[in-house]
Formats: C-alpha cells, structure tokens, sequence
C-alpha cells in the first residue's frame, strides 16, 4: 500500500496525504476511528485523477462530502479517505421570451460541484428568485451526498434530485458520463465508491423571493426538530 501512496503523493505533491488521521476532526458528527489514509481534494480534476490512479492501484477509497449521514467506524476506515472539497457553483444559463419589449426569464440552469455545501446552493438560488431546492434549506451535507442518499423533504415528498436536470459522474470503468436524477435512487447505497458524482446542473424556475424563503423556513424548523435519521 507504501508504493500506491507514493504514487499518489508524486501527483498530488507532498503533504497532502495524511496517515492514520482522526476522521472526527473533519466530520460533522464528530465521531468514529481513523483513516488510514486521507486527502482533501478541491478540484474536480484532481478528484478524478486520484479516484482513477487509486483504482488502478487496487487501494480502496472511501469518498465523503460533509459525514453527516455517513457512520464512521470506531475501527477506522482502511484504504484512502477522500474529503470532497470541490465547491465551485453558479448560474451558467437562462432561458426566457420577449414580451412587451421585456426579457422575461422561464428557467435557469445551475451548476453546483458535487462537494458544494447545499445550504449555501439553496441560500444562493433563493436569493436570486430562482424555484426548485427552497425545501432543502437546512439539510446539511454536500451536493453529492444528497444526491447519493437521495435527501428529501419528507413532509411534502419533496426530493433533492426534484431539481436536478442532469448529473455528470466518474462512472466504475472510469469515465465521464451524464446520467438522469433519479440514478442514484436505483442504485445500492452502498455502489458509492464506485460511481463517483462530480457534479449536478438544476433546473430552477424564477417565483417570488418571499415565496420561497417562507417555505425555505417551513423546512429549516422541521428540520431542527428531528435528529439525522436516514429514513426523513
Ligand atoms: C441534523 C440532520 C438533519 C438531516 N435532515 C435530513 C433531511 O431532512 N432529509 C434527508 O433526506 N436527510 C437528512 N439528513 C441526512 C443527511 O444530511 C443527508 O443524507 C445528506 O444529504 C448527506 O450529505 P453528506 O455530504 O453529509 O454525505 P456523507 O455523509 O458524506 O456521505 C453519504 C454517502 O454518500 C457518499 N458520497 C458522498 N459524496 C459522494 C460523491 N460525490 N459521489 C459518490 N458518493 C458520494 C458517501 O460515500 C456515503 O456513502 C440529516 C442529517 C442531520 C445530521
């Protein structure tokens, strides 16, 4: 394992790679044994070039965005564990007609990275009027683990991947692929560390600001009532 370590150290460059480190430091949830091995990565193509080199080193890798649903064993994890710190996100396009000599806009399409923390995704698309994640203000965690997870609000049914057009993945055979929203609900949970979610575009429709923070708040006190439970 010395030797595949080595490798990754040589791409990433050295001293990013920590061994034998207490995941509780960088979890939520503040519980659970060491990592063998563990990394912090903030770009997407960074992401990808360590999960390939990993695999075709046969080192096992464990990928988690914030833990707040993940259980950390007392006994630790083996193999790498990769903390997904890529963030970037923003409006990339809008769509819209001319009336009455006025650009009128019917949708807008999000980027988020996949280790984008959702609250601030939701805080953003809310204070620009844009529809579709107000529900989700509150849930804590990153884009990739609401999508693997399949987050929801539960008293309205509303899903996270409601809002999702589509989902870019690093898939088992190593290679890029758009898959549909509701992929991952058909997939074990535990198929995680092989398809990697690197990034979702959603689908946001332009509502009243007021609107939408009232049910942005609607959801944030539901949440604060109930513990992390993985059946919301
Ligand atoms: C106080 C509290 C309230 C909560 N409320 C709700 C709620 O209302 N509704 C609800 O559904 N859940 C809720 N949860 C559960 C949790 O917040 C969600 O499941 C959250 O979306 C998980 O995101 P995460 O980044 O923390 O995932 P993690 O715990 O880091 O990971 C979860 C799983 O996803 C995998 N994973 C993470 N990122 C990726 C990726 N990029 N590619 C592939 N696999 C990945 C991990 O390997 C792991 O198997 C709550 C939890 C807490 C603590």
């Amino acid at each position: 394992m010395q030797k595949s370590i080595e490798k990754l150290e040589q791409m990433l460059g050295s001293g990013r790679i920590k061994s034998d480190e207490p995941l509780a430091n960088h979890t939520i949830r503040k519980q659970g044994g060491n990592a063998e091995y563990y990394v912090e990565i903030e770009k997407l193509d960074e992401l990808i070039r360590i999960v390939k080199t990993a695999r075709e080193e046969h080192l096992p890798i464990c990928l988690i965005g914030a833990a707040t649903w993940i259980e950390i064993p007392e006994e630790g994890i083996e193999g790498i564990v990769i903390k997904n710190n890529c963030r970037r996100f923003d409006v990339i396009s809008m769509r819209g007609k001319i009336k009455d000599q006025k650009i009128g806009v019917d949708n807008a399409y999000v980027y988020a990275e996949s280790g984008t923390n959702v609250n601030q995704l939701v805080r953003f698309t809310v204070g620009e009027g844009l529809g579709g994640l107000e529900y989700q203000l509150g849930l804590p965690g990153t884009v990739g683990g609401a999508i693997l997870t399949n987050a929801r609000y539960t008293p309205k049914s509303i899903y996270f991947v409601d809002a999702i057009e589509k989902i870019r993945i690093l898939n088992k055979t190593g290679e890029l692929q758009d898959v549909q929203a509701d992929y991952f609900a058909s997939l074990p949970l535990d198929a995680s560390s092989e398809e990697i979610i690197l990034s979702a575009t959603f689908y946001l429709h332009p509502q009243d600001k007021k609107i939408l923070w009232k049910r942005g708040q609607e959801a944030v006190e539901y949440r604060s009532k109930v513990a992390k439970q993985p059946n919301l």
